[in-house]
């Protein structure tokens, strides 16, 4: 038979899928022999099964009463015993934490009888025993008989006046408790249930349901949390810090959350109960203060943390009660912390001889290197917030606040920074997004429209800043305190914590990027940097390169630690003035005329890649052949058509242009004439860069260009395009791979056949993703992403992660058929995933070469490839 119930020592910290992370932490602590009240854990599979069936499983009940039984004879007192009573907690507790989201019940087994008894057992303290009962009352009438709180915290304001809690007498709370129990009767039309185990089986129930909760649920989706895991419930005999003076509660880390810095770091409350100490009822001390309080507690308090951290090896926080000078450990879990002091924790922690510098580097992430790497407001400058919000995509912006999209293009235009300020976006601020330095809301949350564009952009934003009254018509917002910023005024915000700043706040540029410029690391965090980086790079099989253009971007990759240039487009090599020579291109009217044309065009293209392989000084650089379709370097068809159509000076160039336009203009673009199929279509277009590739090489001694083919579906296309360069290679002397991208379903799947006539692979997953699931990248990012988010269709974006389960197979396949077809063929990737932490652990595992992203991804690539290695 199934067991559902675990007594604190028969479990232990590796079973928190069964226990929940409390019930987990809790078995572990009272095994180490730390102080915890005795109790026991109600499974998370229980949870599932009452979820899924709407009753708890059979035999539960009694496991639940057997267990209680062999509590109540530890504890020599009986669940609610009239004269000398029992008291439990019953607590949530699921796998993952979710503070606040679900519930918690204290003082279980007071009735009208037993708080006397209570009240004997503590030597006669009335005032304790009827704070407890009241305190049962109303978080017993808040979780599980879902009375509105408000409800009970009036009718304690009514009492209390302009006095704390704690000044209340013994009559004043046992009055409260009759008046909580109208207030029961009144909204529930029953009496407050009197039977402890009647309680206590409510209480239970309470907790399963609470993993359902509407903020639970959308807590979960934000934190990407499955919805199936169910939660356990924690019983545990109470022990009190409202007894007195003598007596408290508190919460502490081992060590600085923010910093990583050793010491003392907590919050304590005299005479208080649980949530007292974080709920703001009363002025909390210092924990340091505890020591002038209860020298033999606080000295017991900081022994267990320093074995609960050389235990974990982590920093920890915790939960504690004094009750009359002794300590008790209500809960202990490894403990969230700032990026900076994930990376000072790690390396300290080294230096104590606690964890190797292998665990070190998989207890960073990617993700904190990166909010690292962002510039941010400067720490020591004045500032003012005036609200908060959700921290929807990191970095520090300025500008001027907006409230239109219009407003946003306009005066970006003219030069100054905007701020776009909106109740929530849609997808008609795109424009206006695009425009902004960031982005502010005030309603949605971290999967909203303006959180997931934002994020995608990589631009600042702040959102659901609930404090905010946005008018979009008067132009302006109002914070909190009668702040009012109108169009124009500047505003700052916080993409990383959320903060929302009046005025211009000086921002500082990231000194972990500094270091990978080429600072001498300096300071604990870029010391920790430094050795975390150098041990992932000596441990990772991936190799790293950059998505880089121009030589600019080749030398910071090279800087960042590329080992070369994983995608150089060449697109932009036809912009700008060189516009003209494309029209040209465009226009010729027979191959004389093109030939003259691409003749134009060759020494441009040559002098862009000799500067290039200069940067990037031998080491490989692999160049994409003209990818995008040719109208994109032609004038817009309306602009042109309007001034053709009334321009008095339009040229007879202007009408055969116009007429070209026409011709090409497509209606899937993405789909249409691009990528192999110009070198096909265009005679001498491909040659030509080829040409240009094989005289910039032969200019920079030692370079190693590698010519790329993008959206190549079928080996035939591929073929006839490397005939024609592998006859310029020759007769240039010059050596050089060629290969292709993977980009089209259809190529993935004969990818056998098409390394036949390629030397390399370089996985495109920006188009595979975007012809894998028929998802126009241009668009669904803003349109339906969001709601396709909220409804769990996907966890992330498949733009942003891999889609294993698709993109990921197609992948696996073609280095599978590639590889048996060729062995020993080069596989990379080179999508914008080459620098997400998800994706590059997919590259590792499916055994890739390399993966190549944007040069300030590049240290978070080269970081997630040693961890994906360790
Ligand atoms: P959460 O998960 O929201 O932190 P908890 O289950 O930890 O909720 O409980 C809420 C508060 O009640 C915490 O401060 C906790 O320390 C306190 N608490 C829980 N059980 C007991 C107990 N048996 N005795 C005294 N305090 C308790
Ligand atoms: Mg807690
Ligand atoms: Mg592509």
């Amino acid at each position: 038979m199934a067991k559902y119930v675990y007594d604190f020592p028969e479990g232990n910290r590796n079973l928190k899928d069964l226990l929940g992370g409390k019930g987990a932490n809790l078995a572990e602590m009272t095994n180490l022999g730390l102080p915890v009240p005795p109790g026991f854990t109600i499974t998370t599979e229980a949870c599932r099964h009452y979820l899924a069936e709407g009753s708890t499983p059979g035999g539960l009940e009694q496991e639940v009463a057997e267990h209680l039984d062999a509590l109540e004879s530890r504890m020599g007192r009986k669940l609610g015993q009239a004269d000398d009573p029992l008291l439990v907690s019953v607590r949530s507790g699921a796998k993952f934490s979710m503070p606040g989201m679900m519930e918690t019940v204290l003082n279980i087994g007071l009735n009208d009888e037993s708080v006397h008894g209570l009240a004997k057992q503590a030597g006669g303290n009335e005032r304790f025993a009827w704070d407890s009962y009241r305190r049962l009352i109303q978080m017993f009438g808040k979780t599980v008989l879902g009375i509105d709180g408000e409800l009970f915290e009036r009718a304690l304001d009514a009492v209390k006046g302009k006095r704390q809690d704690t000044d209340l007498d013994a009559g004043e709370l046992q009055r409260l408790v009759e008046t909580y129990k109208g207030v029961v009767r009144e909204q529930t039309g029953g009496d407050f249930p009197a039977d402890p185990r009647e309680q206590m089986r409510l209480a239970v129930a309470a907790v399963f349901d609470s993993w359902n909760a509407p903020r639970a649920i959308l807590y979960r989706r934000q934190e990407r949390i499955p919805a199936d895991l169910g939660t356990a419930v924690n019983v545990m005999a109470m022990v009190f810090g409202n007894y007195g003076d003598d007596s408290g509660t508190g919460v502490a880390f081992t060590r600085d959350p923010g910093s990583g810095l050793q010491g003392v770091y907590g919050d304590y409350l005299q005479n208080a109960q649980g949530e007292d100490v974080v709920a703001g009822i009363r002025n909390t001390i210092p924990l340091q203060e505890l020591e002038r309080l209860d020298k033999h507690a606080y000295g017991e308090l900081l022994a267990i943390m320093e074995t609960l951290e050389n235990h974990y090896r982590d920093l920890c926080d915790i939960e504690f009660t004094i009750e009359r000078g002794k300590l008790w450990m209500l809960q202990t879990r490894v403990g969230k912390r700032t990026a900076a002091a994930a990376f000072c924790i790690a390396t300290q922690l080294v230096d104590q001889g606690l964890i190797t510098l292998d665990e070190a580097v998989t207890r960073v992430t990617g993700d904190q290197l990166a909010q690292l790497m962002f510039p941010r407001f400067d720490a020591g400058a004045d500032r003012k917030t005036i609200a908060k919000g959700m921290n929807a995509s990191p970095g520090a912006a300025v500008g001027r606040a907006v409230f239109c999209s219009e407003r946003a293009i306009e005066l970006s235009e003219q030069g100054e920074d905007v701020i776009l300020v909106r109740r929530e976006t849609n997808p008609d601020d795109l424009a206006g997004m695009i425009a902004a330095r960031g982005i502010l809301t005030s309603r949605g949350g971290k999967t909203s429209h303006a959180a997931v564009v934002a994020r995608g952009m990589g631009k600042t934003c702040v959102c659901g800043a609930e404090d905010l009254e946005v008018s979009t018509d008067e132009r302006r917002f109002t914070a909190p305190g009668g702040v009012v910023v109108s169009e124009g005024d500047l505003i700052s915000i916080d993409g990383t914590t959320g903060e929302v700043f009046l005025g211009e706040v000086p921002v500082a540029d990231s000194e972990v990027v500094e270091y990978f410029e080429g600072a001498e690391p300096d300071g604990e965090l870029v010391r920790a940097v430094d050795r975390i980086m150098r041990h992932a790079d000596a441990n990772r099989r991936l190799g790293v390169r950059a998505n880089a253009d121009t030589p600019r971007d080749a030398a910071r990759a090279r800087r960042f630690g590329a080992q070369g240039i994983g995608l150089c487009r060449t697109e932009h090599m036809f912009l700008g003035e060189r516009r003209r020579l494309v029209e040209d291109l465009v226009l010729a009217s027979d191959g004389d005329e093109r030939q003259a044309a691409l003749d134009a065009l060759e020494p441009l293209q040559k002098a862009d890649f000799v500067a290039i392989f200069q940067a990037m000084d031998g080491d490989p650089v692999t160049i994409r052949l003209i990818d995008p379709p040719l109208h994109e370097f032609l004038p817009d068809i309306v602009d042109l058509s309007v001034r053709v159509a009334t321009s008095p000076d339009a040229t007879d160039k202007d009408r055969r242009l116009l007429a070209a336009v026409k011709r090409l203009h497509e209606q899937n673009p993405m789909l249409g004439l691009r990528g192999v199929r110009l070198g096909l279509v265009i005679p001498g277009l491909f040659a030509m860069q080829v040409r240009a590739i094989v005289q910039a090489s032969k200019e920079v001694p030692g370079s190693r260009p590698e010519i790329m083919i993008p959206l190549v579906a079928a080996v035939q296309e591929l073929e006839s395009v490397r005939e024609e360069a592998v006859k310029i290679l020759a007769e240039a002397g010059v050596d050089a791979l060629i290969g292709t991208m993977i980009e089209v379903p259809r190529a993935a799947l004969t990818a056998g056949r098409i390394a036949e006539a390629a030397e390399f692979f370089s996985f495109g997953t920006n188009d595979l993703t975007q012809m894998s699931w028929g998802f126009s990248r241009d668009d669904v990012e803003a349109s339906f992403f969001s709601r396709y988010l909220d409804l769990g269709i996907f966890g992330t974006s498949p733009f942003e992660t891999i889609d294993r389960e698709g993109v990921g197979r197609l992948i696996e396949i073609a280095a599978e058929q590639g590889r048996a077809a060729r062995p020993g063929l080069h596989l990379g990737i080179c999508g914008e995933h080459g620098g997400d932490p998800g994706s590059v652990h997919f590259c590792h595992e499916v055994g890739l070469d390399y993966v190549s992203c944007s040069p300030f991804r590049i240290p978070v690539a080269r970081l997630e490839a040693g961890r994906a290695a360790l």
